[in-house]
């Protein structure tokens, strides 16, 4: 290995170090860390992301890199070096595209515009956040000018959760998904009394329920060993390396899905990082291929698995023993149509499969009006209630139910909700690969073995962390490239079935 290759190596690897702290800072804060902290904590935070950011941004990795790209061409273009060459001069140059003050100023802004969001939030007053969100626009237009784009502006912003996609792909994607699910959501809505999930909404004790989602867990190939789940008051997911992988869950004494689908959802993402070879650790390799990609595996095991009905013959025998008198009545067909109703609701985090993609499209569409200036701040609720109108047949009675509901606008983060969607789409199209490729996978699941898909997916997805972009990514392993079609697929059959159209 050429000497500058080694150096570019350690160089990541102290970098990698300084984050995984931080990360692990960040963790603690949401999970363990004692409340009048909070103001060191960030200070902390602060130091240890400014240090590893002019590491990563120093004159002499332009140079290292420089070097290096002259060796690039006589490497294996699928190898791990190459890979990693390629990707972190990608990332440097992105980086010192954005000058120092901008990143500043946008830090400064959103996490004030973070604070008046809680507030205007509680009270329903749009008008309060406007003008924060317009000064975060305004450098948000700023960074994607920075940053550089071929087409519009937000494919510069949706290039940072999603490297190499462009807006018009994701546009016309969600065309065809539109035209396929406004129509099924009405003919379901017109039947909606079809499926009943009052079982879901009874008393379970909640130290049981943290029981079975361990189980789970284990079941999935979670390893405890090289990782843990604690409780926070909003889940997610955190890795240091893939031998120290962190989710939190919360649990609700009054439903049953908040707990369950919420440890299979962070379970996928944590099998995902769990499962990245540890020959790409401490590099900028060792992270999923994107935000759409990693969203592909927590979305797999909560619906694709978690919600079929091969999984529900297995699990309720089990929740069943954990909570005799609570599901005396039910079987496992009543638990499986339970967790399947669709009901249109104004809140996103709160949507079912079929209705969830209608929410972020909306936000697709006013994001991309918002950047191109088509549409003013002012306007935003009113188009927002418009489009909620035209594709869930709903009016939300206030802003906090309506354009105040994410804090991710308040956090400067526009063009990340597609990668929602994204996982979504590339769930189901993974799903049906796995599917061709392990024809016994479903018989697998009824009995309660998920090993055939977590290795499945280990060998195919996970240990290639960030060496291929999504859309490389998914053409290697389903052959194709992304498509609306297997999700819709999927939705049209099993809701058909569900409500009987
Ligand atoms: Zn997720």
């Amino acid at each position: 290995m050429p000497d500058q290759l080694q150096e570019l190596k350690t160089r990541l690897a102290q970098i990698s170090d300084l984050r995984s702290a931080a990360s692990l800072l960040s963790w603690d804060q949401e999970t363990y860390m004692p409340p009048g902290s909070a103001q060191v904590r960030a200070e902390q935070l602060a130091t240890l992301e400014g240090l590893a950011h002019q590491l990563f941004t120093s004159d002499e990795m332009g140079r290292l890199l420089e070097d290096l790209s002259g060796i690039v061409a006589d490497l294996d273009p699928d190898s791990d070096d190459a890979r990693l060459i390629r990707v972190t001069a990608r990332d440097y140059t992105k980086a010192r595209k954005l000058p120092p003050q901008l990143v500043t100023e946008l830090a400064r802004t959103t996490s004030a515009a973070a604070q008046v969001w809680a507030t205007a939030r509680r009270e329903a007053n749009f008008a309060m956040f406007a003008p924060h969100l317009e000064k975060i626009v305004d450098l948000l237009i700023q960074k994607a000018e920075a940053l550089g784009y071929d087409d519009r502006l937000y494919d510069a912003l949706l290039d940072e959760y999603e490297p190499e996609m462009t807006s018009a792909q994701v546009e016309a994607i969600f065309a065809e998904l539109k035209a396929e699910i406004v129509p099924l959501l009405q003919a379901i809505v017109a039947n909606l009394d079809a499926v009943d999930d009052a079982v879901l909404h009874r008393e379970f004790d909640e130290k049981k329920q943290w029981e079975l989602g361990l189980e789970l867990l284990q079941l999935m190939g979670f390893d405890f060993e090289r990782g843990r789940q604690d409780k926070s008051a909003h889940p997610f997911t955190t890795a240091f390396s893939p031998t120290d992988v962190r989710l939190t869950t919360r649990i609700d004494r009054h439903f049953l899905s908040q707990g369950l689908f919420g440890t299979l959802h962070e379970g996928g993402h944590a099998l995902y990082d769990q499962g990245i070879s540890l020959a790409l650790d401490r590099t900028p390799l060792c992270e999923g291929a994107s935000l759409g990609i990693h969203e592909s595996q927590s979305r797999m095991w909560e619906n694709l698995v978690g919600r079929s009905r091969a999984f529900w013959r297995f699990f309720f025998p089990r929740l069943q023993a954990a909570f005799p008198d609570q599901l005396a009545d039910a079987d496992a067909e009543t638990l499986y149509r339970a967790v399947n109703k669709v009901k249109p609701s104004f809140i996103r985090v709160e949507a079912d499969e079929v209705t969830y993609n209608l929410h972020i499209m909306l936000r697709f569409e006013l994001e991309n009006d918002i950047l191109e200036r088509r549409l003013k701040i002012t306007e935003i609720p009113e188009a927002w209630r418009a489009k909620m109108e035209a594709y869930l047949g709903l009016v939300p009675p206030d802003d906090a139910q309506g354009a105040l509901q994410d804090i991710h606008w308040a956090w400067g983060l526009m063009g990340y909700f597609p990668t929602y969607s994204l996982g979504n789409l590339v769930s189901a199209q993974l799903y049906e690969q796995a599917r061709a490729e392990l024809p016994d996978l479903e018989a697998r699941i009824e009995v309660g073995d998920f090993v055939p898909l977590r290795d499945w997916l280990r060998e195919r997805v996970h240990r290639h962390g960030r060496k291929f972009t999504p859309a490389e990514l998914i053409e290697r392993v389903t052959g194709r490239s992304l498509a609306a079609a297997p999700f819709v697929r999927y939705v049209q059959q099993k809701y058909g079935e569900l409500y009987h159209l």
